[in-house]
């Protein structure tokens, strides 16, 4: 890891040493034979198995408490990207394992053994989700039956296996994709059904474009622009308070404590006006205005954007101006977190042990 100005006072680098040092002492110097190589490479190797195990299970607790939004990461995945320094499929896979491991302890245990690498256990986390959406909603005994069938198995040979297993053969076939062209094009692989190609057509027959690209292009552009014309609307019917309900900024915790609500919430509306959605947008520029108190930098996220209340109304704040932000979806999902108005350990007591 590169120690970064920035983020230094994250990390305690004595207490990293520290946590490292039993490995970097063992094993700094090259064995003088080579039985003792080979003895050494295997220890670590199953070292880098263990400890990649123990990685899981710690993005595990990081994604239950959100931790990542802490340092204005959007999600788990940027997190892990660009804090840990993870290479894009690296990172899924990292997350891929996270979840199956989630739902399975064998994958778990498979996983610390190495009879399961990251790879199979991604396009095996794959399957499970493929299917679920096939309507096959695989159990504990139906996983852990494929799971020891791949073990063990090359990557292809997995895939070649699960698909002889799917419920919906086609679905992975029609897996969307993006690849880098050339420096300056991506490709962008997706697969329409009918009615899409029905829709390409007439949209070819309506609008002049020079390629199918730049008809992506314009529609993209007129559903941008709709969507932000949008983020003006009114939410919910409930009507707004009149009332001036302005309380002092410095009353307003940048997140607020962690008490849960008592009792019934305040009758207090979450209507929020045109005029606030309006001037919430021209100051937060369309992007999450959560800045982390650690770095002091401002998440970049610009998807999913959420009106949220700093002080939540269960606990008294109030709908006015100064009291919403822009959050995306990850800080708004850490800013419930932190109010006690969701509990991150409630999907960890209703799995199954
Ligand atoms: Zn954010």
């Amino acid at each position: 890891m590169k120690p970064d100005a920035q983020k230094t006072w994250v990390y305690d680098f004595k207490m990293m040493n520290q946590i490292t040092s039993d490995l970097s002492q063992e094993f700094t110097t090259l064995p003088f034979n080579d039985i003792e190589l080979l003895h050494a490479t295997l220890a670590l190797s199953r070292i880098e198995q263990r400890a990649t195990a123990t990685l899981i299970a710690h993005l595990e607790e990081i994604d239950q408490r959100k931790a990542y939004a802490l340092l204005s990461y959007p999600s788990l995945f940027e997190y892990v990207r660009k804090e840990l320094g993870y290479a894009e499929s690296s990172a899924y896979e990292r997350i891929a394992a996270m979840r199956l491991v989630r739902q399975n302890e064998k994958a778990k245990a498979m996983i610390e053994s190495g009879d399961l690498t990251l790879t199979g256990a991604t396009q095996m986390q794959r399957f499970i989700k493929e299917e679920k959406s096939a309507g096959n909603a695989m159990n504990q005994e139906q996983q852990n039956e494929l799971l020891t069938a791949i073990a063990g198995k090359s990557k292809r040979e997995t895939e070649r296996f699960l698909m002889a297993q799917a419920t919906n053969p086609e679905t992975p076939r029609l897996k969307e994709s993006t690849r880098v062209a050339t420096a300056t094009h991506t490709e962008v692989k997706i697969f329409l059904d009918e009615g899409g190609m029905n829709l390409l057509n007439r949209a070819r027959e309506l609008v002049r474009a020079d390629s199918t690209a730049a008809l992506f292009t314009e529609a993209l552009q007129l559903l941008i622009e709709k969507k932000e014309r949008g983020l003006g609307k009114v939410e919910t019917k409930t009507a707004a308070p009149e009332v001036d309900l302005k309380i002092p900024q410095s009353q307003i915790p940048p997140l607020a404590q962690k008490s849960r609500p008592a009792g019934k919430t305040p009758s207090v509306s979450r209507f929020i006006p045109l005029h606030f959605k309006r001037q919430i947008y021209a100051r937060s520029q369309g992007q999450c205005e959560y800045i982390s108190p650690a770095t002091n930098s401002r998440c970049p996220s610009r998807a999913h954007l959420h009106v949220d209340h700093i002080r939540p109304l269960a606990l008294g704040g109030r709908t006015e101006l100064n009291n919403l932000r822009h959050l995306c979806q990850g800080h708004n999902l850490k800013a419930s977190l932190d109010a006690g108005l969701l509990f991150a350990n409630k999907t960890r007591s209703s799995r199954a042990r």
